[in-house]
């Protein structure tokens, strides 16, 4: 599987250069549940920052949500106060 490198647009300001500055975006590190992502100044190579890429939305965004009926299910009788137990006797 080829990977490629996500489009370089984003640029930030570099400490060290003292001017803003094109970053390259290194996958840093893999949790079970994201990937971390950090950005690195293209000339001086210093760290700027990093960045979490959850899973893509239509996987972890919504857990399925069921949606409460308007009216309760037929066919079953309403819950009715049943003749106490054990008095009957
Ligand atoms: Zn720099």
């Amino acid at each position: 599987m080829q990977q490629f490198e996500h489009f370089k647009a984003s640029e930030l300001y570099c400490p060290r250069c003292h001017q803003s500055q094109p970053v390259r975006e290194r996958l840093l590190l893999v949790l079970p549940h994201a990937e971390l992502y950090e950005y690195r100044c293209t000339v001086c190579a210093a760290s700027l920052g990093s960045r979490e890429v959850t899973a893509p939305p239509l996987a972890a965004a919504r857990p399925p949500r069921r949606i409460p009926s308007p009216h309760p299910a037929r066919g079953q009788p309403p819950a009715r106060p049943g003749p106490p137990r054990g008095l009957l006797r």
